[in-house]
């Protein structure tokens, strides 16, 4: 079923997907572009049946979201969540909008089910904690960014906490200050796992980016607004660390 899933997948959904966009944006201009191709029969039942490949889709996708304990097709359906659903969504709403921060919870509660069916063990320099800067409290001067053995366990946010994790498992624990830096840090250390920290906008666009690692995505507590002082739930991350080393 797995296989079938990414078959489908890559081949049928990506493919059929951009030659149906492309066909639709031609198809008003086929008389002046001498395609008449266009009008044939053929042409109008690999639409129609693309077209019900993307309804099939989408039915799959809101069963997985809502119904299932067990997936049905998950590659199917995260790809259009990902790649066709959320740049839509990401278009139309603000990131702060509780409409963006809905649907962006649910496609990283969506990638968090796929993946914990997935991943395997891993070895703890395979793994990567990578954390937001808004975790460090806004006033501490311990430059964390460079090693998170810098922080002097004040207790005043929960970098601490991860220092502490990095002791006790070994595993590689960053601190990225954007997107960029994140990117660099992951090109740099390869890992085989990534347990992410950040808000619905980084957490989703990044799941979305790094694409063949597998992520699991944690949203971080921003009691103070968005990018200062947050926090995360630091048990949940540690829980499912053990699971995977
Ligand atoms: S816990 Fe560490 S990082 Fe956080 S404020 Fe204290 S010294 Fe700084």
């Amino acid at each position: 079923m797995k296989n079938l899933d990414n078959l489908l997948y890559r081949i049928l959904l990506k493919t059929n997907l951009a030659l149906l966009v492309i066909t639709f944006i031609l198809y008003p201009f086929r008389r002046s572009l001498s395609l008449g191709f266009l009008d044939s029969k053929l042409l109008i039942t690999l639409m129609i049946s693309l077209l019900s490949f993307l309804l099939f889709a989408i039915i799959i996708s809101i069963y997985n979201i809502k119904f299932a304990k067990r997936l049905v097709f998950p590659n199917i359906s995260y790809y259009l969540l990902y790649h066709i659903i959320f740049p839509i969504i990401h278009k139309l709403f603000s990131s702060q909008s509780k409409g963006y921060e809905k649907f962006s919870s649910l496609l990283i509660d969506y990638n968090n089910r796929i993946q914990r069916k997935q991943i395997n063990k891993y070895k703890k320099d395979e793994v990567l904690i990578l954390l937001p800067h808004c975790l460090q409290y806004t006033d501490c001067p311990n430059k964390i960014t460079n090693d998170i053995n810098n922080c002097k366990e004040c207790g005043k946010c929960v970098i601490q906490d991860f220092k502490k994790i990095h002791q006790d498992y070994g595993v590689q624990i960053k601190v990225a200050t954007g997107g960029t830096l994140a990117r660099k840090i992951i090109s740099d250390l390869k890992p085989k796992v990534i347990l992410a920290v950040a808000c619905h906008r980084d957490l989703t666009e990044g799941i979305k980016d790094v694409e063949v690692i597998p992520v699991l995505g944690f949203l971080n507590e921003r009691p103070n607004g968005p990018c200062f002082n947050t926090s995360c739930d630091v048990n949940e991350i540690k829980n499912t660390l053990e699971k995977i080393l």
